[in-house]
């Protein structure tokens, strides 16, 4: 089955008694009762499937769990209350019985930065942050010192770099050290990092999953040799996703391949247009043929799909032009997230990346004119001329 198709059908039409709901329904139930003891002592000892208690399983979430386990080609998936506890999770599993040092790319979503330096850190976990486009310091950190997991994003925040993905998990499986790939921005649709040898996935569920901005949510998949310790800490600290929010993701992937055709064709359109426009300085988009990383995003991207994200500096302008730029917008939404079904815009200086120091951004190459795109699914002549109009 073609994953366009998964989308729509995998996970759901679970039997349920004598007749099997076309959708799934949404369980509320905290615990489940069977009917012999035994067959509760084998579902809790899983040796067999089947909810016990909502902490552990719940059929809404597993529904969800097998769909994006299928769309990600893992071996099993947790769904989670935000992509950033997902995240937390994922790195606690990796971590939890190997050296507490994480490789990190230097770019990456502000609060994964946050969690590494704020949370982990002072537990004792040390983080060198490479530049992931460079194998070659990313190689001499992961060597220098004994590791237990890398983190890096299939598309960079918020510049959209594309790091070899497929180059680094070998490096990783070479220095026997679990990949975690954040693909939020890509999703299963472009880059499936399992297939390219990475060990576990996360995504923000918030964001191109569920894409209607109504659910908070994560999802992490796992390859078999990490999944099992990432099930036990799940069932033992519950970082999981409630019934109500694994529904509606579920709803949401059923358009998901629709709703990314229409994103990347119209992203396409937006960044050639952007790119030509006297007043913006410079922009990024994966599909640029003058793309630093061009190259990568041919081997590991589908043809003509390059996301739904594109950033550009408006020129010569500093924080308050910027933000009348933005206030002139009517149709775009000027709002955190990104993946929805509206066009939405947000000021990494602002939002993403506040927390960080205005050097540091200036480091990183994020500077004070920078906004971020994420494009929708209107017709693209109305969101030109939105952007046309507040450039003016
Ligand atoms: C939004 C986002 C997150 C965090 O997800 P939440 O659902 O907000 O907790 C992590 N990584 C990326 C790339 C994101 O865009």
């Amino acid at each position: 089955m073609k994953i366009e198709s998964k989308t729509v059908h995998w996970g759901d039409r679970r039997k349920a008694g004598n007749f099997t709901p076309v959708t799934t329904p949404i369980y509320t139930a905290a615990s489940y009762v069977y009917e012999s003891m035994d067959q509760l002592d084998r579902v809790f000892a899983l040796e067999e499937s089947g909810p016990s208690y909502a902490r552990y399983d719940n059929p809404t979430r597993s529904a969800l769990e097998e769909l994006v386990r299928e769309l990600e080609s893992g071996a099993g998936a947790i769904a989670c209350a935000s992509g950033m506890i997902g995240i937390h999770t994922a790195l606690l599993a990796a971590l939890l019985d190997r050296p507490k040092r994480v490789v990190a790319a230097n770019m990456m979503y502000g609060a994964t930065t946050g969690l590494l330096m704020n949370v982990l850190g002072p537990m004792g976990v040390e983080t060198a942050h490479v530049d992931p486009c460079d194998l070659t310091a990313f190689e001499a950190a992961l060597t220098e010192a004994k590791t237990g997991a890398v983190i890096v994003e299939t598309i960079a925040n918020p510049l959209l770099r594309v790091p070899a993905l497929d180059k680094i998990a070998a490096l990783c499986r070479a220095a026997d050290v679990p990949l975690i790939v954040d693909n939020t921005f890509a999703t299963p649709l472009l880059v499936r990092p399992l297939e390219l040898g990475a060990s576990m996935v996360c995504h923000s569920a918030t964001k191109y999953l569920a894409g209607h901005g109504d659910v908070l949510g994560g999802v992490i998949v796992a390859d078999q040799a990490n999944y099992d310790a990432l099930r036990t800490l799940s069932r033992t600290i519950g970082p999981v996703m409630g019934p109500f929010e694994s529904y509606l993701t579920l709803r949401g992937i059923k358009t998901l391949a629709l709703r990314i055709e229409r994103q990347c064709a119209n992203a396409c359109k937006v960044a050639s247009w952007l790119a030509t426009h006297p007043r913006a300085e410079r922009t990024f988009f994966p599909g640029d043929p003058k793309h630093p990383d061009s190259e990568t995003i041919a081997r590991l991207f589908p043809p003509n799909r390059f996301g739904g994200l594109v950033s550009f500096e408006l020129k010569g302008a500093g924080r308050a032009e910027v933000f009348r730029f933005m206030e002139k917008l009517k149709m775009v939404v000027r709002a955190t997230s990104l993946g929805d079904v509206h066009t939405l815009i947000l000021y990494p200086a602002m939002a993403s990346h506040r927390d960080l120091s205005p050097k540091h951004r200036e480091r990183l190459g994020i500077r004070d004119n920078l906004m971020r795109i994420s494009v929708g699914i209107e017709a693209v002549e109305d969101i030109v001329a939105d952007l046309d109009q507040a450039l003016s």
